[in-house]
């Protein structure tokens, strides 16, 4: 019943969180709408470097991009009042995609110098007006009429003075102008890409402010997000160190988190740096071209069963190499591989998407999750690729995909750790079931091994008795008498204390189990040993030799003492009347030796022995010695 519960529980809160998941990422097309679209400045075509701006400009948008035909003076760094001097020298170039780029008519070098002019007229005219200067490359000083306004780095027409700057700027147009001209100087030395990249922005100003704030804001909650997801991770990864997959996740997250700490509008935090630019076009390209592997890495680990193994490392690899290049070129040779990797970059995400796919398929755990969010970051990111590349104007949106990316794996890694609780949960109650059984199994063991201990000493004594005793008249066998000859024999040759035996052997006892069965005899020999041992001292000690033959130790006695005893006994048992109502009558005959000097046992034995048979000789019923 309880395990029933827990599985409709288990539904529930799975369709819950799908469910809460699924309204969330709703809740998320109106920000992606606010900064991708609604964001998204209007375009004003120039012609001519000349651009005539009317109040219908601004219905639909606050801020106009001012693009089309700039003036352009190629190798020249001119002041606007040079401008209308240096007419001829002029050729057109569009207000975005840089001096090289194939939008404009001529081919320039990315490395060199050039003044970009543009004149405009505004019908009416201008209250609370400001241009919003986008990051140049990559040195540049903006002029309105013959006034300096921004500057990022230091343009110059020689190398060696011409310093990189990494900054965007909001300059404001006096009031009340109908007419302006925009020069702006720029110069290129260290970067793949010279000139104008993004248009000017021309609006008003408080609509740039905010668009510049929300676009910090949305960056810096990105950043936030991104390092806590990072923390998250990382704890996980401390906290149950053998799965590797939060740790991987948490460097994506690091670089992620890199990368849009160095995009455009985020350049106030770092631009102040020696070597700002340098630094900030480094980790930007890094953290994409480490990016790949790593999210590859991460997919890789999550389904290692369908991703092609030598296929990931030969990506490890290569990503490696450029990832180098990115290190230790100069920022201005980074365009050179760009291309190529973003092909690599735009193949790589694509397997991916096609592996989770499979995953998904095969019912891997969080498969079909994790599918959705990769397909989020990865078309966000193949539209920040080609826009950047020109093919699209959409505008950048990576950093939204990221967050589906995040909801995701976090909606993926939750449900891991749930199903791993849950795991541990049942297998503990197992373990407590295991438990009980074992510590019964324990107990019931201690009574066995304490009933088998009582068993065995039982046995270990009878089996020592058995060894010593004879069971049938219970006197010591031969083993069981040794250690008192030996005594003997010692006390002999220390104190030479004297000692005999005394060997009794019943006469014709054949003839006794013949005629009167062999239980018969049995009892003979019972009784015969019980007068003995009751006509003997303490100190003596009896033991039956052999089927009807007894030996009698005598210890501290003299052959004389000797013969006294043995009659006593030979008297004793032939008076006893054995056998009632049968009244068999017995007689026994004795050999007695006294020990003597240089006596072993068997000498001594072997004259008890002899006067023994000499007894039987003589007509039985007798002792010798
Ligand atoms: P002798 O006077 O020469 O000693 O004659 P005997 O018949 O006693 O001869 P012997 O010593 O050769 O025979 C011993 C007999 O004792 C043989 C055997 O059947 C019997 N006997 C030996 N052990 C036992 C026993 O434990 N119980 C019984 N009932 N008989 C036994
Ligand atoms: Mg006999
Ligand atoms: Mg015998």
């Amino acid at each position: 019943m309880a395990a029933l519960e827990k599985f409709h529980m288990a539904i529930w809160s799975k369709t819950l969180s799908i469910a809460l998941f699924s309204v969330t990422m709703l809740l998320f097309l109106p920000l992606i709408y606010h900064f991708g679209l609604a964001l998204k400045p209007a375009t004003k075509t120039a012609i001519n470097g000349h651009a005539t701006i009317e109040s219908a400009d601004f219905l639909q948008r606050k801020t106009l991009a001012l693009d089309g035909q700039w003036l352009f003076y190629w190798k020249q760094l001119l002041e606007p009042e040079q401008i209308q001097k240096s007419e001829g020298k002029s050729t057109f170039i569009q207000g975005h995609g840089g001096w090289q780029s194939s939008n404009n008519n001529q081919h320039y070098g990315a490395i060199g110098f050039a003044t970009y002019h543009l004149e405009v007229e505004l019908e009416f005219g201008a209250s609370n007006l400001a241009l919003q200067i986008p990051q140049i490359e990559s040195a540049y000083s903006v002029y309105i009429d013959k006034q300096l306004m921004a500057s990022g780095g230091a343009a110059s027409d020689t190398e060696l003075s011409g310093k990189p700057g990494y900054n965007t700027a909001i300059v404001r147009i006096p009031e009340g102008l109908k007419q302006f001209t925009i020069t702006i100087q720029v110069s290129n030395y260290h970067s793949s890409w010279g000139g104008l990249w993004a248009p000017i922005v021309l609006g008003d100003a408080d609509a740039l402010h905010t668009l510049q704030r929300d676009k910090v804001a949305l960056s810096l909650f990105i950043m936030g997000a991104l390092l806590i997801t990072a923390i998250h991770s990382l704890i996980q990864f401390f906290v149950r160190p053998t799965d590797n997959i939060p740790l991987v996740y948490t460097c994506l997250c690091l670089l992620l988190f890199l990368r849009e700490f160095t995009v455009e509008h985020m350049s106030f935090a770092l631009s102040s740096l020696a070597g700002g630019f340098v630094l900030i076009t480094k980790l930007n390209f890094l953290s994409f071209y480490a990016g790949i592997p790593i999210a590859l890495y991460f997919f890789h680990l999550s389904f290692s069963e369908e991703f092609h193994h030598k296929f990931c490392r030969f990506i490890y690899v290569l990503s490696m190499l450029f990832s180098a290049y990115i290190l230790f070129f100069p920022t201005r040779y980074f365009g050179v591989p760009l291309i190529m990797y973003e092909v690599i970059a735009v193949f790589v995400m694509l397997y991916i998407l096609q592996r989770v796919w499979v995953a998904t398929r095969h019912k891997q755990r969080g498969a079909g999750v994790l599918l959705i969010g990769s397909l989020i970051a990865f078309s966000f990111a193949l539209n920040d690729i080609l826009n950047a590349s020109g093919v699209i104007t959409t505008g950048r949106f990576f950093s939204l995909g990221i967050i589906g990316f995040i909801m995701s794996q976090s909606f993926v890694t939750n449900n891991r750790y749930n199903q791993l609780s849950s795991n541990n949960e049942t297998l503990t109650d197992k373990l407590k079931e295991r438990n009980a059984d074992l510590m019964l199994m324990s107990e019931l063991l201690e009574t066995k091994v304490e009933q088998r201990t009582r068993q065995l000493k039982l046995a270990n004594k009878e089996l020592k008795a058995l060894a010593n005793n004879d069971p049938l008249t219970n006197t010591y066998n031969r083993h069981g008498l040794q250690q008192y000859i030996q005594a003997a024999f010692e006390r002999y040759r220390r104190s030479q204390e004297c000692f005999c035996i005394l060997l009794i052997d019943y006469d014709h006892f054949k003839e006794i189990n013949d005629s009167y069965g062999h239980d018969v005899g049995d009892i003979v020999l019972i009784t015969g040993a019980d007068l003995i041992k009751s006509g003997i001292r303490e100190q003596d000690k009896l033991a039956r030799w052999g089927g009807e033959e007894f030996l009698v130790l005598l210890p501290n006695t003299d052959l004389k003492g000797a013969f006294e005893i043995a009659n006593k006994l030979k008297d004793a048992i032939c008076a006893y009347p054995i056998g009632q109502p049968v009244g068999v009558k017995v007689s026994v005959s004795g050999g007695i030796a006294e020990v003597q000097k240089d006596d072993t046992f068997e000498t001594l034995f072997k004259r008890a022995d002899d006067a023994l048979y000499q007894g039987k000789q003589n007509g039985r019923n007798q002792i010798r010695s």
